[in-house]
């Protein structure tokens, strides 16, 4: 594997130290990072970094890859109706080809926009799989279980939930992690969700799934499992360390307790929950709490994009109007959120979220030199609140470099754009 020196950039290594490190170059060698300061060794790859910030590459802790097919099909609607109405009957019509594609333009936009890692929730996750391993990015990948209590329904998810887990999780090098992914408390019975915790258990892999969305959510669950979803999982005995909950947005004071007792992670999804207004979940008090939280686009049906730099700015912006108080969420936590936040919401903080000796390199520069970037007085402030994804200009994975000067070079972009435009127009015509 070629060694790789980024030389000279503002490095911001998100290590918990909250520094910047100016004129610092960092060594790449094995898919690790070997050095971080001034390195002297030569390297088979340099990469000019002046006027660039070195960042860890941004964790999507909470998606649906293929739903970019959805983007734009069915804005401006309820949560519970855009399920049921929009998202579910399209979603009956689903190929294996449809996932794919999708996928592949979802793994293309996340590196144009500096993503090097997301959790991701939905079907036919081999395709899934084989986006991942060809578009050199990681994903923590998990089926989408949902069995609304029939017992056969139950078995036949659940064996594809395990199937996921046997065929994929470690491989393309460790890219391909897995999850088991129950939908949500209000769409798996007591029985399926326990039998999926002693699974999971069992296979040593977390579980993803999706908890207190919503109003609609909490009376779906109290209709469905006779409590909130909470306080309902607390009761079964399902909460633990494992278990990665997106959303959290409805939570009171006993559910708060639970979740920090528990020690669950949530993936918050700020622009997802404003634009089904779902609400805004208590991100100030949760970090106030000591809880892990990490930073989720959700499917690019309810956002409508995958840009974890938006993502961050409308997080630290929410949280401040929740609280009516503009110093909370500020420019470090949410970055922090982003990177190394989302790696500990993934239980991979030994590996990956921050630019350390011995960690896997996935690293993304940042172009500073532009316009809405100027002056620079405070390089994290401009990543939080100024910048976009369009200003990523290389990416690296995995110790590889997958977009260099904003050119993907594990994908045909031309191709992509245009195999998930025929998906999604075929998916369209098939759902009527
Ligand atoms: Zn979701």
């Amino acid at each position: 594997m070629e060694s790789i020196l980024i030389k000279k950039g503002t490095v911001i290594p998100c290590d918990g130290r909250r520094q910047v490190l100016k004129n610092t170059d960092v060594l790449i060698q094995d898919g690790k990072i070997a050095q971080i300061g001034e390195v002297k060794q030569k390297a088979d790859i340099e990469i000019d970094a002046r006027q660039k910030a070195v960042l860890p590459g941004l964790i999507n802790a909470h998606t649906h890859l293929a739903m970019v097919l959805f983007r734009g099909v069915a804005d401006d609607m309820e949560l519970i109706e855009w399920l049921e109405q929009k998202i579910w009957p399209m979603e009956l019509h689903l190929t294996a080809d449809h996932v794919y594609w999708g996928a592949m333009l979802g793994c293309l936009e996340m590196i144009k926009s500096g993503t090097t890692c997301f959790a991701d929730q939905y079907f036919f996750m081999d395709r899934v799989a084989k986006a991942v391993k060809e578009s050199g990015i990681r994903g923590v990948l998990s089926y989408g279980i949902i069995e609304l209590g029939d017992p056969e329904r139950r078995k036949s998810e659940i064996v594809k939930g395990t199937e996921l887990v046997q065929k994929f999780h470690g491989k393309a090098n460790g890219r391909i992690l897995t999850m088991y992914g129950p939908h949500a408390p209000y769409t798996c019975s007591k029985e399926c969700l326990l039998e999926v915790k002693e699974l999971a258990r069992k296979h040593n892999v977390g579980i993803h799934i999706h908890v207190s969305e919503s109003e609609g959510d909490i009376k779906n669950t109290i209709e469905f499992q006779g409590e909130r979803p909470i306080k309902f999982l607390e009761q079964i005995g399902f909460l633990g360390p494992e278990v990665l909950a997106a959303h959290c947005v409805k939570v009171n004071d006993e559910e708060m307790r639970i979740l920090k007792q528990r020690n669950v992670k949530i993936a918050h999804n700020p622009v997802s929950n404003l634009k089904l207004a779902s609400g805004i979940a208590p991100i100030a008090r949760y970090l106030r709490e000591g809880i892990t939280v990490g930073i989720g686009t959700d499917g690019a049906a309810s956002n409508n994009n995958l840009d974890m730099f938006e993502e961050m700015k409308i997080c630290s912006l929410i949280a401040k109007v929740r609280e009516n108080n503009p110093t909370v969420v500020n420019t470090w936590e949410t970055l922090e959120m982003a990177t190394i936040g989302g790696a500990k919401a993934l239980r991979l903080e030994n590996e990956i979220g921050s630019i350390e000796v011995g960690k896997k390199a996935d690293i993304i520069l940042v172009n500073l030199r532009s316009a809405h970037l100027a002056p620079m007085h405070d390089v994290v402030s401009h990543l939080v609140y100024a910048a976009n994804g369009g200003d990523v200009s290389d990416v690296i994975c995995d110790g590889q470099i997958i977009m260099k000067d904003r050119q993907v070079l594990t994908m045909d972009e031309s191709l992509v754009l245009s195999r998930a435009q025929e998906m999604a127009m075929d998916l369209v015509e098939r759902a009527g």
